[in-house]
């Protein structure tokens, strides 16, 4: 029988009743002759006081732990979504992941998805079982201890379910009924999109539209699996929500598909290092070695020998940045003039695969905020994607004219 994989997120398992809801909505599939393998979140809330209750006990906590404690709320939605299954006479049973077994590596709190094996479920559906309900976010270690695959991690999760066990799509329940051209909470003409393609998603997702975490999209993206982004609290049809997929299914798009934003960003610049082979290295070395996750990159035209080196950062990361180029200073490692940083910036960024043939996109992004007045301080771009620095001040104004100015309410 083909398979359907359908996850279910927090907000959609949060009580007995919407877990009725979402079991509702797996019966209907059922119905219609797929074999269905159910991938749960946590209840809302739930991952979050694991993770409190790992900090209140130990700070320093050894990350095995942390692993098999944060994991345990998907264990509670799984058998809870099996047993409400059974409850309507479908018959559902619950997996753990070390049951299943998905393999992961032994990256604790980080892991990645190694192999799913498909004979154990596979056994179970030959029997009559119609569903496998299976605890997202978690995995096995080669050393076997329980491992979960980051904040967000059922999305991946079900991604790679659907790619091992060849399903007809994969799709993911959530709270919004889609992925909009920009976040409609900053602009009321935001429109949900019908199709995105996987290259899109992928931008969207890192730069910040937290609808799938962006592993799971790369591994969509790699195992061509059909993705489909929809609420679980609206009647559905079979075209509701957006269907993430491949370009060439797409058959128009506007140039741009959406503009997105990131609103926690800070930008640091090293005055006066010296031009030579090996310095970029330092620099960036240095900053990997402590952990920063650097984005934008940009150096200046040097002048006698010397150049500006500046890149941009999470806020957060800011004094542990800070702390490890000063540390390279006073070692000998690097030497220059200042180190200057501004914390009060944003990151908004336009993306398109229409941009690979149409020219003149930069040109209106940077038309539309100069008109708006807005300053910009670093730029970047990418074959389908334009990011600008600016004030944060600026970054709703900024996101609303470019939205007006690409006409993305159209489409
Ligand atoms: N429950 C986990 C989290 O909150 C995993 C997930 O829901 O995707 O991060
Ligand atoms: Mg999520």
């Amino acid at each position: 029988m083909p398979v359907l994989v359908m996850k279910f997120g927090g907000t959609s398992v949060a009580n007995l009743d919407r877990i009725r809801r979402a079991a509702k909505r797996v019966g209907v599939e059922v119905a219609k002759g797929y074999d269905v393998i159910v991938i749960v979140s946590a209840m809302s809330g739930e991952t979050n006081k694991l993770v409190g209750l790992v900090d209140d006990t130990s700070p320093l906590y050894d990350a095995r732990e942390y692993d098999a404690i944060v994991s345990s709320g998907e264990n509670v939605t799984a058998g809870l979504m099996a047993l409400t299954l059974q409850e309507m006479d479908v018959p559902a049973r619950s997996w753990q992941g070390w049951q299943v077994p998905l393999l992961t590596t032994s990256a604790h709190s980080q892991a990645r998805i190694e192999e799913i094996p498909t004979d154990n479920l596979n056994a179970k559906f030959g029997e009559g079982m119609r569903v496998a309900v299976v605890a997202g976010f978690q995995g096995l270690s080669p050393e076997g201890r329980i491992t979960t695959l980051g904040r967000g991690g059922s999305d991946t999760t079900a991604v790679a379910f659907a790619a091992a066990f060849g399903a007809e799509r994969c799709d993911i329940y959530t709270d919004v009924d889609g992925v909009y051209t920009t976040d409609p909470r900053i602009s009321p003409k935001a429109r949900k999109l019908d199709k995105i393609s996987f290259e899109e998603m992928l931008e969207l997702a890192s730069l910040g539209a937290k609808v799938l975490q962006t592993r799971s999209v790369e591994l969509a993206m790699r195992y061509k699996v059909k993705l489909r982004v929809l609420s679980s609290f609206e009647e559905q049809s079979d075209e509701a929500g957006t269907l993430v997929c491949d370009e060439e299914e797409i058959m128009e798009s506007n140039v741009v598909a959406g503009v997105a934003y990131s609103r926690d960003e800070a930008k640091m610049t090293l005055l006066s290092v010296a031009d030579r082979p090996g310095i970029a290295s330092i620099i960036f070395g240095c900053l990997s070695d402590a952990g920063v996750n650097v984005d934008m990159i940009v150096q200046n035209i040097s002048e006698d020998g010397r150049t500006d080196m500046t890149c941009s950062l999470p806020t957060d990361q800011v004094a542990r940045a800070k702390q490890a180029l000063e540390q390279l200073k006073t070692d000998g490692g690097l030497n220059y003039a200042e180190l200057v940083t501004d914390d009060g910036v944003a990151k908004v960024s336009v993306v398109g695969i229409g941009m690979r043939s149409q020219s003149g996109v930069a040109a209106k992004m940077f038309k539309v905020l100069s008109d708006e007045g807005v300053n910009i301080k670093v730029i970047t771009t990418s074959e389908i994607k334009i990011s600008v620095l600016i004030d944060r001040k600026y970054m709703e104004l900024a996101v609303q004219a470019l939205h007006d100015a690409f006409e993305l309410e159209k489409v």
